[in-house]
């Protein structure tokens, strides 16, 4: 079993009217995903598709309807093991604004080791390791509200890292930056990845962040539609486009090219790859 192990999970949703009738509304149908230690997973879909949902069963916020989670060979189902379950995994969502709580820094970074009682000379430490993870260090005892959204967001992953969790799961931490914070976040999940060895699912609508991950899971309506490395996802254009997802606009050009009859035999990913692929044709 891979370090996050998901089975066959079915989730419904239940709610409640003001005659207090439960609907149930299904939301993810027999998923299974396998994501090994110090991978980079993206997972892709449209809104409303279940990304979210997924997200929240991985550190136990939800739990599976039926089917079975996973974390170090911990069932998520289990009580007992929540608490030593999300010290492993911490979650990352869409709008920092929601997740920082002080009004400063360093506070806000210290609040989720505070919570799990360490002593107050490790949380130095920690609070110092995970500011300069992120490159915010010379901005310890700065206003969290006074900084630019890509800042906010690398000072709300610091409060995860603070944690010294295994694993980071985003909830599109992007989605709300403009181009250079979202820049900024990337280059630090990459860092954190690959240089801290932290594993990373980042859930995203941005295919050229998805084309950095190691495996990709594509959920449609609440299935898996499909999933490979970014290679082998992103050459199924027409499945892909028939669910109404894109891919990254350098496959897209590169599709249309060979669509014309311009001879093209492997799709590109990246602007790179699409650039020496035309030089090429162009000779
Ligand atoms: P995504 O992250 O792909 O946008 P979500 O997992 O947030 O999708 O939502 C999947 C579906 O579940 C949507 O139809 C959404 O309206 C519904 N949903 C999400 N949260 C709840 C909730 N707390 N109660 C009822 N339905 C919900």
């Amino acid at each position: 079993m891979d370090y996050i192990s998901v089975q066959n999970v079915t989730f419904q949703y239940e709610s409640q009217d003001d005659t207090e009738t439960v609907s149930k509304k299904q939301v993810l149908n027999d998923i299974s995903l396998e994501i090994k230690k110090g991978e980079f997973v993206a997972i892709l879909g449209h809104n409303g598709s279940g990304k979210s949902t997924i997200a929240k069963h991985l550190n136990a916020m939800l739990l599976p309807s039926s089917g079975k989670v996973f974390i170090d060979g911990m069932d998520t189902a289990d009580e007992k093991l929540t608490y030593d379950i999300r010290r492993k995994v911490g979650l990352v969502l869409q709008n920092p604004d929601n997740q920082l709580v002080a009004s400063i820094v360093e506070e806000d970074v210290a609040f989720g080791p505070e919570n799990l009682g360490i002593p107050s000379d490790e949380i130095r430490e920690r609070v110092d390791e995970a500011l300069k993870a992120v490159d915010m260090y010379d901005y310890r005892l700065h206003a969290p509200h006074k900084l630019s959204g890509g800042q906010k967001q690398r000072v709300a992953i610091a409060g995860i890292i603070a944690m010294r969790p295994d694993c980071i799961v985003l909830d599109e931490p992007t989605a709300m930056l403009d181009p250079k914070g979202r820049q900024e976040v990337m280059d630090t999940i990459l860092k954190l990845n690959r240089e801290n060895g932290i594993t990373i699912v980042m859930i995203t609508h941005y295919m050229e962040e998805a084309v950095l991950a190691d495996h990709i899971y594509v959920i449609d309506n609440g299935k898996m539609l499909t999933s490979g490395v970014p290679r082998e996802v992103f050459s199924q254009v027409e499945l892909l486009k028939k669910h109404r997802l894109d891919v990254p606009q350098a496959t897209e050009l590169c599709y249309k090219l060979r669509a014309c009859g311009v001879e093209i035999k492997e799709l590109p990913l990246t602007e790179a790859e699409c650039t020496s692929l035309l030089k090429e044709v162009l000779r």
